[in-house]
């Protein structure tokens, strides 16, 4: 018999996850743990047990956008994957966005609603895409105070009969910019007391929602962004089909494959204004704080499935007389990743954590503050991480990680997503210091980074709480010293360094909780090994030599 390499296994991916549970334990009283566990639960058997066999065997589906019907009438269907229609089933049943309008636990719905997104997204192939949209429409309606449209959508989005449960894109993006949307070319024409839109929206994923927010420009309105104003658009007329809204195609994406990502002509769409015919880019941002959080989850949740496959393998497959897990080398490799696994996780769940409070009993000014810095922070870090550590993930399987029936490579094309799409590394890093431009955050952070150090009290994590506060203090020495062009050019190393800064304190302080409750030492070993991976990033910038070698001249 030829010798067959032993595939990976899953088990149940919440009893299984150390961090999460104990990130929990200590976030959530009791009372409220003991009554969302059994969800928890049975949502993890289902990731690492029914869904991960579905998710390998629907792995060559992928949406199909029918454009014509056999009568030459224009009809553009798109039918998503088996695996992707079981997902959205389970998303609306299960409450994937309803738990977090339910608010059943006050503050801790939005913590108990994200453990269950940690969950579902590296099983279901990114359905978490259309539901991040869906929340953060709900999010943006709800905060324009438009009763009539909140009425006649929050329900649905908020739903869990499968049969009332819509999704929403979030329809920003044209040809002419993703970042820029100040650029957009979509028209608003009024049309009674409602608009007609017309322009091209270049990205639209979730093209089968039920309905969409999105930016147009009001004839006559100002260029820029504060021109563009917010409208909601149901996709579908009384008949059902697409109401003015042609789709040209869906894109051939490196990754995020099962996720239908289209490009659409607004050919006089009826849509109703949110929030008055301007200022679209601020009446849109509760929404993308809302996708950014999720973005910040989905992205540490596939560190956690890659290092779950990974850490299964290493115990199942023997090189050089023994399995991979024995070996000093590939163990210290595995442990650097979950090394940022856990911090990233911290900082992801940090940023849910405001936010719920936020939503329930309302945040004090220095909080507020610091939930506007930690998300885009919290999105771009733990994006970045979670594409270098699915790129160690498929080497730490060999030949097998590089072959796309072990559905170990689309981790990593999946993971790519994470640093782009809700703004990119870049993007956000420049938002992180929009944020700070009232002095109040980075003085907020402060305050928590102090109180966090002083409640560390294990000797071991001296040295990892001192180069948590040495790198925030320097990224602070940074942007106090910086000026014009160098603080734009170095934006992107200082974000970085708040992030990983303020990922390691967190750390610490679980770690402490973990030493104190539970005498578990590995948070201890994964904030000294996070420390050693480096979290300032700050460095010396010359504008002028980056310029040069940027381009090369
Ligand atoms: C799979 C997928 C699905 C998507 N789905 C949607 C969707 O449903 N709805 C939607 O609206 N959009 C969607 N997008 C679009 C996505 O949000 C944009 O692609 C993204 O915001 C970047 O915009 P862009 O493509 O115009 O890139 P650009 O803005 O052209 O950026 C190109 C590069 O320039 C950098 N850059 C840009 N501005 C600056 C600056 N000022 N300083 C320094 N660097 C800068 C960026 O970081 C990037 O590296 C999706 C994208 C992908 C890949």
């Amino acid at each position: 018999m030829p010798f067959n390499q032993p595939p990976p296994s899953l088990g149940n991916q919440y009893t299984d996850d150390r961090v999460l549970r104990s990130h929990l334990r200590r976030a959530l009283p009791a009372q409220v743990l003991a009554e969302v566990e059994s969800e928890l639960e049975a949502l993890g058997g289902q990731a690492g047990g029914e869904l991960y066999r579905f998710q390998l065997a629907d792995r060559l589906n992928e949406p199909v956008h029918t454009m014509w019907d056999a009568w030459g009438q224009r009809i553009d269907r798109i039918e998503v994957s088996p695996l992707w229609q079981r997902a959205e089933r389970i998303a609306s049943e299960q409450g994937l966005v309803a738990t977090a309008y339910e608010s059943r636990h006050g503050r801790y719905s939005r913590i108990h609603q994200f453990a269950l997104v940690h969950l579902f997204t590296p099983a279901t192939d990114v359905y978490s895409c259309p539901l991040a949209m869906t929340d953060g429409a709900a999010r943006a309606l709800v905060a324009s105070g438009n009763k009539a449209l909140i009425a006649r959508a929050v329900p649905h989005l908020t739903s869990r009969d499968p049969a009332q449960f819509w999704t929403s894109g979030q329809w920003m993006t044209e040809s002419t910019g993703g970042s820029d949307v100040g650029l957009s070319e979509t028209v608003a024409k009024k049309d009674g007391d409602r608009w007609r839109l017309h322009g091209r929206k270049w990205f639209t994923s979730a093209a089968t929602s039920q309905m969409a927010l999105t930016l147009a420009r009001p004839e006559g309105n100002a260029a820029g962004g504060k021109g563009l104003a917010l409208f909601y658009v149901e996709t579908r007329n009384a008949a059902g089909s697409l109401d003015r809204i042609l789709v040209h195609r869906l894109k051939d994406k490196l990754g995020t494959r099962k996720v239908p990502t289209a490009e659409l002509t607004l050919d006089g769409t009826p849509a109703w204004a949110v929030a008055g015919d301007s200022e679209g880019v601020r009446n849109i941002a509760p929404m993308l704080n809302v996708t950014r959080t999720w973005n910040s989850v989905s992205a540490v949740s596939y560190m956690r499935r890659g290092l779950a496959l990974a850490r299964d393998y290493a115990r199942k497959r023997v090189a050089f007389g023994a399995p991979l897990a024995h070996k000093p080398l590939h163990a210290d490799t595995l442990a650097g990743l979950q090394a940022e696994y856990e911090a990233g996780f911290q900082l992801a769940f940090l940023a849910v954590e405001l936010l719920g409070r936020d939503e329930s009993d309302g945040l004090d000014d220095a909080s507020r503050e610091l939930l506007r810095l930690v998300t885009p922070v919290a999105k771009l870090t733990t994006g970045r991480q979670s594409v270098q550590v699915l790129s160690e993930i498929v080497e730490s399987f060999g030949g097998a990680g590089y072959v796309e029936d072990t559905g170990i490579p689309a981790l990593l094309r999946d993971a790519q997503v994470f640093s782009i799409w809700e703004g990119t590394t870049n993007v956000l890093a420049l938002d992180a210091l929009r944020a700070l431009q009232s002095g109040k955050a980075l003085s907020a952070l402060q305050v928590e980074v102090e109180t966090l150090a002083s409640a560390v009290r294990d000797t071991r994590l001296l040295d990892p709480a001192k180069a948590a506060q040495a790198a925030l203090l320097h990224a602070q020495q940074w942007l106090g010293a910086a000026k014009g062009a160098d603080v734009e050019a170095g934006a992107r190393r200082f974000a970085l360094t708040l992030g990983r800064g303020y990922a390691l304190m967190l750390l610490c302080r679980q770690a402490q909780w973990c030493l104190d409750h539970e005498k578990d030492e590995r948070p201890l070993f994964a904030a000294q090994r996070f420390a050693g991976n480096g979290v300032d990033l700050v460095g010396v910038e010359d504008v002028a030599a980056a310029a040069r070698l940027a381009n090369d001249d």
